[in-house]
């Protein structure tokens, strides 16, 4: 089957198993019951929200499981799964024994797509441990700035499955990928993607850093046009040499630096584009300047860069990569600036839950205090501080496993200053922002990066942040 020719299933009487009540599962099982298969769906969970869910998929004549996700139904033909299910998982084991194939809800997106009657768009598809949704965003604005009909999708905003199946029809997709997703999606043919970066992050439902890579390496498969990749990052070109993709399809390199032919680069402020233009050798194209894109930190062009390499790979106008880059607003947690207190300004970038994501926007600043901690995910931060160290004014450590950073700083920065709060309760975040502030020069940035998970203190990173942001708030109001 050519790469992008939709593929026709017969749903009709097909058994199919859907691992998962949730986000993606509940779509999943009313889409192919309404194609005619005969569903079941399996959940480990049996709480009340399971319940109330389960019922209504019942009152469709769906078949619901709950409290055992383990065992595979004997007619089972299919397993569709939520794609955070660990493969190791015993469901998997059976189907696998019987030759059952198992699909995640991208493999299902991709499948289902134009079976409804419209078209089916391509996807520019985007993965790598940090930085997916901003590409993605930067990716949907741009496309939107060249005139076309499309929407972020993915991991974020619109599921998958109702951007293929839904009443709007699109021109192009915009699709964030993950590790997970792409790990149970073996024949999605992207029209081209884009790896932004390669760190350890999520080794534990991986099993080890290459099948981490391999998993994200699926991107790739099947390209047409273009495979990006980070040219300061050689893992994510090695996964491009290892795809197989269609003829003619190229590599694109990015880079913060100058480019070479058939990359996209910086040159004196300015984003460059000597991959699509007639002449590489000798001919380069202006896109963008560095101002245009928010906020400025060098990761985040490195993410612009991705977005419109893959917008030009669409061939998409110079002119709408700069206007899709100028409307571009982060969302919030990532890098956001709060405010501006005595001179200092303080930035929550509570989304920075890896150390690779904190190193660069510690990166992104010349004067810090920073404060970090949580939950460490196995992560070590030696090498963190270490590329860090000159920068830092001053710590503050909180969260559950504070003490890992504590001990890279002893090691690496003992110099700096830290503050260690022994607090886990609602107000410990207003002590962190009012040490950060009592350790802050005028000029310096406090920056809320934990390179930590946040459950151990709030309900998620978007909780955090508003701790922080409410702090600062508070202060600012306190000192106007
Ligand atoms: P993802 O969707 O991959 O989690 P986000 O765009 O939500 O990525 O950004 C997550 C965090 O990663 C942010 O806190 C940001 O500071 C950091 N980040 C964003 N882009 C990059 C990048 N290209 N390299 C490293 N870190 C990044």
């Amino acid at each position: 089957m050519g790469s992008q020719e939709v593929s026709t299933v017969d749903w009709q009487g097909k058994h199919v198993t859907v691992a998962g009540l949730g986000v993606s599962g509940i779509p999943a099982a009313r889409a192919l019951h309404e194609r005619g298969a005969v569903v079941t769906v399996v959940n480990d969970g049996d709480d009340e929200r399971a319940r109330a869910q389960a019922a209504e998929l019942e009152a469709l004549g769906i078949t619901v499981r709950l409290g055992d996700g383990a065992t595979l139904p004997p007619s089972t033909e299919l397993v569709v799964t939520a794609p955070g299910w660990q493969p190791d998982k015993p469901l998997f084991l059976a189907a696998a024994e019987a030759g059952v194939d198992i699909w995640g809800d991208v493999e299902l997106a991709w499948r289902l797509r134009g079976t409804n009657g419209r078209k089916a768009a391509p996807w520019l598809a985007v993965t790598g441990t940090n930085g997916k949704t901003t590409t993605v965003r930067m990716l949907a604005s741009i496309l939107q700035a060249a005139g076309l009909r499309t929407a972020a999708v993915g991991n974020i905003g619109v599921s998958l499955l109702d951007a293929v199946l839904g009443e709007q029809e699109y021109d192009v997709l915009a699709v964030e990928l993950s590790s997970y997703q792409l790990h149970w999606a073996p024949s999605l043919r992207a029209h081209s993607a884009a790896v932004l970066n390669l760190a350890p992050d999520h080794l534990d439902w991986h099993g080890s850093m290459e099948a981490y890579a391999a998993d994200k390496g699926r991107i790739y498969e099947g390209n047409t046009v273009a495979c990006v990749y980070n040219a300061t990052d050689p893992a994510t070109e090695d996964l491009v040499r290892e795809a197989d993709v269609e003829e003619g399809c190229r590599a694109i390199g990015f880079t913060l630096g100058t480019p070479g032919p058939s990359q996209l680069g910086v040159v004196d402020g300015i984003l460059v584009d000597r991959a699509f233009v007639a002449n590489r050798q000798k001919q380069a194209q202006e896109l963008a300047e560095v101002s245009d894109v928010n906020p400025p930190a060098p990761h985040n062009i490195a993410n612009a860069l991705a977005a419109a390499a893959l917008a030009r790979a669409f061939g998409v106008e110079p002119a709408a990569v700069r206007d899709g880059l100028r409307t571009f607003r982060p969302d919030a947690h990532r890098i956001e600036h709060v405010a501006d207190i005595a001179e200092v300004a303080y930035v929550d970038d509570s989304k920075a839950t890896n150390t690779h994501a904190t190193e660069a926007s510690l990166a992104a600043y010349d004067s810090i205090v920073w404060i970090a901690g949580g939950l460490a995910k196995g992560a070590t931060f030696d090498e963190l501080v270490t590329g860090a160290a000159k920068r830092l004014r001053g710590v503050v450590l909180m969260g559950a496993d504070r003490a890992l950073i504590h001990e890279a700083l002893t090691r690496h920065a003992p110099e700096v200053p830290v503050v260690d709060l022994d607090r886990t309760d609602t107000g410990a975040m207003s002590e962190a922002v009012e040490q950060a502030a009592r350790l802050a020069r005028p000029g310096d940035t406090v920056l809320l990066a934990p390179a930590c998970a946040s459950m151990d203190m709030f309900t998620n990173y978007i909780k955090r942040g508003e701790a922080f942001a409410d702090a600062v708030r508070e202060r600012a109001e306190k000192s106007a």
